[in-house]
């Protein structure tokens, strides 16, 4: 094993790295995992075992084991620019399809954030590079309720409920998700969840209600917190 690196032992690196200052911090959120809690890394080699499979934005942010204050293990993530969950993307297939049959999580949290920029990206100028193609889906949700948004006030109210729009989307998508649908066939319970995520509060809120079988009803636009819930 390559022993850990700090500022006193990187000489190998580069004068001015710009990282070497991870490398101190990693050593001291290690000491303090381990002065805290003696067996937390031997418990970690062992076998990750979460509940959670959180699908969220790759804004830094949202980061998503931090804002709901669990350690390592107990959330197995995946994040793409504006938590999209297309069934063409092998990527976000192979991880939902680890975290239901290996890891069998017992709840899909799809997590957006008011303030996305991939969001607010869509419905502003179209490009043809890799950002403007992953965000073709993004623009066709904004056309399809193009009445709804165009009623609201303002440029930043629009950008907010199209962020709420697209995990309502991105929801049902997940539970129409083969994967999704033969782990409820099979009898297992499983919940899809849409939340949404405030950056000026740190407040996580319900944006539909949550759905554990198939054709269950998913009331739209929910606003509570869920601080207060059972899932997390
Ligand atoms: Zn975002």
């Amino acid at each position: 094993m390559v022993a850990p690196l700090h500022s006193d032992n990187s000489a190998s690196l580069a004068d001015g790295d710009s990282i070497a200052d991870l490398f101190d911090r990693n050593l001291e959120w290690a000491r303090g995992k381990t002065q805290s809690d003696p067996d937390f890394f031997a418990r970690l080699v062992g076998q990750q075992s979460p509940r959670y499979f959180w699908v969220g934005c790759s804004d830094s942010r949202v980061p998503a084991t931090e804002i709901v204050d669990l350690d390592p293990g107990e959330m197995f993530v995946h994040r793409n620019i504006a938590n999209l969950t297309p069934v063409s993307d092998i990527n976000f297939n192979a991880a939902l399809l680890f975290a239901i049959n290996v890891l069998r999580v017992r709840h899909v949290l799809v997590v957006g954030h008011y303030g996305c920029g991939g969001i607010r990206a869509a419905r502003s100028a179209v490009s043809n590079d890799a950002i403007g193609a992953w965000l073709t889906p993004v623009r066709a949700l904004c056309w399809q309720h193009r009445g709804i948004l165009h009623a609201l006030p303002n440029e930043p109210a629009r950008d907010d409920r199209l962020c709420e729009l697209n995990v309502v989307h991105q929801v049902d998508q997940v539970c129409a998700n083969p994967l999704v649908r033969q782990a409820w066939q099979d009898g297992r319970e499983l919940s899809v969840h849409g939340l949404i995520y405030a950056i000026g509060d740190g407040l996580l809120r319900r944006v539909c209600n949550p759905v554990s079988r198939p054709g269950a009803a998913r009331a739209d636009s929910c606003s509570e917190d869920v601080n207060d819930e059972h899932i997390l």
